[in-house]
């Protein structure tokens, strides 16, 4: 089974195009959604970021209070890192559950969404990385006109990643975004056409 990577700045359209893949019949590992399922009502990870951050980070009904969580580890390094050691394990056990399932299938080719794919050097382990490009400025532009971020906001959290050129740099396939979002299906299906994780 190959891993596609699928990547992109916060804004640039991955999810869009991750959604035309869908369409297409290809299965969807999506990051984003591990990552919220780890810290869901009841999960254990919840009671030992409780223990470290505070009981106060849990509501009444048992949901984390993922604004004062993040006001509380993402203040210095040291606290981020406590965040991370409950987390990520159970983020990547989560997915290798999902890959693995997905393998035993038989299934030809996976896609992985993951917004810091080369940023946490992920892209090494895929067999493909796709790279959704925009412009900074354009996806600054998007953030705030679609999905209500404020341009302070929008600026601080793209200017937070990787920069486009490093992540540019470990694409093996480039889709371009920076122009009307139906230009991207024409790029999905050739590139589903061509195949080329499987050569
Ligand atoms: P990501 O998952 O990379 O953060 P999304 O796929 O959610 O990005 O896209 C961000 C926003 O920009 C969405 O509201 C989406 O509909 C919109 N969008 C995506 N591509 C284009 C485009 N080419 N032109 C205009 N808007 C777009």
């Amino acid at each position: 089974m190959k891993i596609i990577g699928l990547t992109g700045g916060i804004g640039s359209g991955k999810s869009t195009v991750a959604q035309l893949f869908v369409e297409e019949g290809f299965p969807l590992i999506d990051a984003d959604v591990i990552a919220r399922e780890v810290v869901a009502a009841g999960q254990p990870a919840l009671q030992e970021l409780a223990d470290v951050f505070g009981a106060d980070i849990l509501e009444p009904s048992g949901e984390l209070n993922r604004q004062l969580l993040a006001q509380r580890a993402f203040v210095d390094r040291e606290t981020t890192d406590k965040l991370n050691a409950i987390t990520h394990p159970r983020i990547q056990q989560r997915t290798q559950e999902l890959f693995d399932a997905y393998r035993e299938k038989d299934v030809e080719a996976v896609i992985y969404d993951m917004p810091l794919l080369v940023d946490n050097g992920l892209d090494r382990a895929m067999d493909w990385v796709i790279v959704v490009d925009v412009a900074a400025e354009e996806r600054i532009r998007r953030l705030v006109e679609y999905r209500g971020l404020d341009e302070e906001d929008a600026q601080r959290r793209v200017k937070a990643q990787i920069p486009d050129g490093l992540r540019l740099a470990a694409a093996d396939s480039v889709i371009d975004n920076n122009a009307a979002i139906d230009n991207l299906k024409p790029q999905v299906d050739q590139l589903i056409s061509d195949a080329p994780w499987l050569a």
